[in-house]
């Protein structure tokens, strides 16, 4: 590796993705560019090559914070600043995945603190970045409350550390920008909105712009200095017109006609409160700067549209990203420069968001308060703690019970009518409803998620413990019980505790944590020649849709014929198994043991790749196995292994009709789990009138 930089002038095609970058170095207002794209398409590039364009900046000596000397941070912790100050260039700022909290917002000492008094602060990446770029490659891949708390501080351009009584805080102005492979699964909607740009990117097919990518790479690889030379004029050009546009920014005029189209679009497309239309205004304006105009124009419009609102409309994850252009075209045409200032059409105006406008949704990220738990997807459901371990369900078994809570992403549906066995009337697939949820018993050490219990950096504290490694969550009260009693011995004098090392202990919390849901899918003749297999296809889209807002990983292993397939190796990408399970061939015999034994090595592999993450086995059968004499007890054999190895598991019993067999919950006892029909996999609809406008909302989709 060089550390000459790849000219960000030399980078070929991706134009929405240079335009989305060069956007926010105009106006970091704009709020960041999320750059959602297949691996290899140079993204990575373009964006560490940003980071050369950007003006350089003026620094207080010895700040750790990259004090601006004309307007120092008053709440600085170097503060009491000299009047030395040094150029130096913007950094670009990296976080690496895996990153720990401590990491991103600094680290107090807090042993030091609490025994010594010194407040010993060490910055962390948002200090670095600001004035700067904050790169987040594989944004989808980090931790919840770990995006929360960096879209927070992009959202106030502040960081905060707050330990029992100590608190740091400082300035964090950063160009954040995110890029994931939506392959490798999907941020929450929550998320999605609070950066301000998306663009999606891809390969070019076009051979020509293929060859020109390679014969540029390869020069540079070659002679990385001589290449940069090249393109040096050009760069400093770029660089000369982002300085420019940031200066003819503040004297950008949007118009009242300009405004109702881009208020007009936002309607049409149905966006959530009024964030859209904040994040497009400003897109508009800094688009009109980067083109050296001072008034918003309507092509300012349509591109903000472009870059702004795609990620912000969808509402289910199975939806196709992206924008309908020409609903887009009509909806600027229907609103451009008025004769007579008319009001609006009621149905489709900036009235449509009215209802939102004054909402605690309606004023952006600024509203939404920090927390490391406490983000605004949460909707009271994160952190809540779960009743206890439902008693009685047998060992091994997964726990299921109806939830009272709001899910997270909570887009409940309504139930399309109740009954037991409705051989007649199948639902058609691809029609989701809100499942029970299943969840594995006991407590588990995995990521964070929205599943089972586990030991996780949220959630609530349940006990405390000896530090194991660095003490990060204090447990006060704890900590002063081990050193009361040795107060007298240690010669106390006046009002101070005192505290040596071994008296610390610190928070054990209880969260929950994501699993891996691996279901196993009879996608033989008889569940087709009964024509249940659109029930089976909703039901387990269902909770494929109830898997990906709880942030699990899923697979899918089907069974059919002559053997089993892995349809879907684990993946967090819920939609890549909706499409699965959308082409899934049906037909043959039903080799519920082969299907079982697949199931069991993908859990064995996944065990070594993944240890932590606990897995949940749904089993959606009848019971039936054929092909031979042999098929039952073989498919008995295979259960009593997973049995032995302590899967939980859930049988989703898909037997119907007047005459009925109960195979299904014999295997359910073999593998020590639970037998839940279809109709028993509704959750009751309590929740569901709760966000009845997002219900109205996907009944649109549906229809
Ligand atoms: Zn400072």
């Amino acid at each position: 590796m060089s550390d000459v930089r790849y000219p960000f002038t030399a980078i070929v095609g991706m134009a929405d993705l240079r335009l989305g970058l060069l956007l926010n170095a105009v106006s970091p207002a704009v709020g960041g560019v999320l750059v959602r794209g297949e691996k290899g398409t140079a993204k990575s590039t373009m964006v560490r090559a940003l980071a050369g364009l950007l003006p350089s900046i003026a620094t207080v000596d010895g700040c750790r914070f990259a004090c601006d000397p004309a307007a120092p941070d008053p709440q600085c912790p170097d503060g009491a600043h000299t009047a030395d100050a040094s150029e130096r260039p913007a950094l670009l700022v990296e976080l690496p995945v895996g990153v720990t909290e401590d990491r991103i917002v600094g680290s107090l000492d807090l042993e030091r603190a609490l025994s010594e008094g010194v407040k010993a602060y060490e910055p962390g990446l948002l200090a670095r970045a600001h004035r700067g770029v904050l790169y987040i490659d594989e944004v989808n891949l980090l931790q919840d409350h770990v995006v929360d708390l960096l879209l927070d501080a992009a959202a106030m351009g502040r960081s905060y550390v707050e330990r029992e009584g100590v608190s740091v805080r400082h300035a964090a102005r950063f160009l954040l920008v995110g890029t994931m492979n939506p392959e490798e699964g999907e941020l929450r909607p929550q998320l999605l909105d609070r950066f301000g740009l998306t663009v999606e990117i891809a390969a070019t097919r076009d051979p020509a712009e293929r060859a020109e990518v390679v014969r540029r790479r390869l020069a540079y690889d070659a002679d990385p200095a001589g290449f940069a030379a090249r393109f040096a004029e050009d760069e400093r050009r770029l660089a000369e017109r982002i300085t420019t546009a940031r200066e003819l920014l503040p004297e950008v005029e949007l118009t009242d006609a300009a405004l109702r189209q881009l208020t007009a679009v936002c309607a049409a497309f149905e966006v959530d409160g009024l964030r859209a239309d904040i994040v497009m205004a400003r897109t508009a304006v800094a688009l009109a700067a980067w083109a050296g105009r001072t008034e918003v124009l309507e092509e300012d419009v349509r591109k903000a549209a472009q870059l702004a609102l795609p990620h912000r409309r969808r509402r289910n994850p199975f939806d196709a990203p992206g924008l309908d252009e020409e609903q887009l075209d009509r909806t600027l045409e229907e609103h451009a420069e008025p004769e007579q200032p008319e009001p609006e059409q009621p149905d489709n105006g900036p009235e449509g968001s009215g209802p939102d406008g004054g909402g605690p949704d309606g004023g952006g990220p600024e509203d939404e308060g920090p927390g490391p738990d406490g983000g605004p997807d949460n909707g009271g459901g994160g952190g809540a703690p779960d009743p206890a371990d439902t008693p009685g369900a047998p060992d091994g078994s997964a726990a299921a019970e109806p939830e009272q809570e709001q899910p997270a992403d909570g887009e409940p549906i309504p139930r399309q009518g109740q009954g037991g066995a409705r051989e007649s009337a199948p639902v058609a697939a691809g029609e989701p409803y809100r499942t029970r949820l299943f969840k594995v018993p006991g407590t588990g050490r995995g990521a964070q998620g929205r599943r089972s219990p586990a030991e996780t950096d949220g959630g609530h504290t349940i006990r405390a413990r000896r530090p194991q490694g660095r003490l990060a969550r204090l447990h006060l009260s704890a900590t002063l019980q081990a050193a009361a009693p040795y107060q007298a011995a240690r010669g106390r004098s006046g009002r101070a505790l005192e505290l040596r090392p071994d008296d610390f202990r610190e928070q054990v919390r209880q969260g929950r944590e994501s699993n891996l849901v691996l279901f196993v899918v009879d996608a033989s003749g008889s569940m087709a020649a009964r024509q249940r297999m659109g029930a089976v296809k909703g039901a387990v889209l269902s909770l494929l849709m109830d898997a990906y807002q709880r942030r699990d990983k899923v697979g899918l292993v089907t069974f059919r014929g002559s053997g089993a397939e892995l349809a879907l190796p684990p993946t967090s990408s819920v939609e890549v198994g909706a499409a699965r399970l959308e082409s899934l061939p049906t037909g043959g015999r039903t080799p519920l043991a082969a299907g079982l034994l697949r199931a069991h090595e993908v859990l064995r592999v996944e065990r070594m790749r993944d240890p932590h993450r606990r897995p949940l086995l749904v089993v959606v059968t009848d019971g039936r196995a054929t092909g031979g004499r042999d098929a039952l007890p073989a498919a008995d054999r295979a259960a009593g292994l997973l049995a032995a190895q302590g899967i939980a598991s859930v049988v989703l019993d898909c037997e119907s009709g007047p005459v009925r067999l109960g195979l299904a919950h014999k295997l359910a006892a073999r593998l020590g789990a639970s037998a839940v029909s279809l109709a028993e996999l509704r959750a009751e609809g309590v929740a569901a009138l709760v966000q009845a406008h997002r219900t109205t909302d996907l009944h649109r989709k549906a229809a």
